[in-house]
């Protein structure tokens, strides 16, 4: 006797369900280019990054990709993707701030690397911008965050741009659609595992 009594809970709890979710979406009707940053110190950011490079490309889309920080050369995203005809990849930082310990010139290389996103910020052809660890530029100030704000604001209507990089600024999180914090809950580094291939680089 309890069976059929559960079973008709349960459809009485999926159809309500349904119907909030039928009306979520009834509501989310329009269609616009969008601002992402993926933030945060936990692992995940670049890696989600390129997983939405591999959705555009998948859907015939394109795709421009600008490093700010160059931590390291023989990653896989790099060697894949750099490769594929819908991408643009520039890499334009030179090695973390600690290595080069010259700010004129880490100031002249991320305004110089700024340049290079302002063309493609206004290239329509792009469908989908990612600027990877453009956070560390604007932190430390080489960056100015209102003239980044404004070529964001400039772009194609329906051009994406998925920013990554730890401590995003509250004024890129303001100006974005979604934001989200990767959380690090642990991570293998500190039990003292080196970068793997395929999940670190
Ligand atoms: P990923 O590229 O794997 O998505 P990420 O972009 O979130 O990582 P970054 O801060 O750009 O993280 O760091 C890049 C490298 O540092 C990756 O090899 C990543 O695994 C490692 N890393 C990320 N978060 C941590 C952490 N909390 N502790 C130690 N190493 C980390
Ligand atoms: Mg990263």
């Amino acid at each position: 006797m309890e069976k059929p009594d559960r079973e008709q809970r349960h459809r009485n709890r999926m159809q309500r369900k349904k119907e909030v979710v039928d009306k979520a979406i009834a509501r989310a009707d329009q269609e616009q280019g969008l601002i992402l940053v993926l933030t945060g110190n936990g692992k995940g950011k670049s890696s989600s990054a390129f997983g939405m490079v591999a959705r555009a490309l998948g859907h015939g889309m394109k795709a421009g990709v600008a490093q700010f920080i160059k931590g390291r050369s023989d990653t896989g995203e790099e060697a894949f993707f750099s490769q594929h005809d819908g991408v643009i990849w520039h890499v334009l930082g030179e090695g973390f701030t600690w290595e080069t310990q010259n700010l004129a010139r880490d100031t002249e290389t991320a305004q110089k690397g700024w340049a290079v996103v302002r063309e493609m910020l206004q290239d329509p052809a792009l469908n989908l911008i990612v600027l990877d660890e453009l956070t560390y530029p604007l932190k430390f100030g080489w960056l100015d965050l209102t003239t980044v704000l404004t070529d964001l604001e400039n772009r194609p209507p329906m051009q994406h741009v998925v920013i990554t990089g730890r401590a995003a600024p509250d004024g890129l999180c303001e100006a974005a659609d979604t934001v989200t914090e990767m959380n690090d809950v642990k991570h293998a580094f500190r039990a003292g595992i080196i970068a793997q291939k395929g999940i670190d680089l």
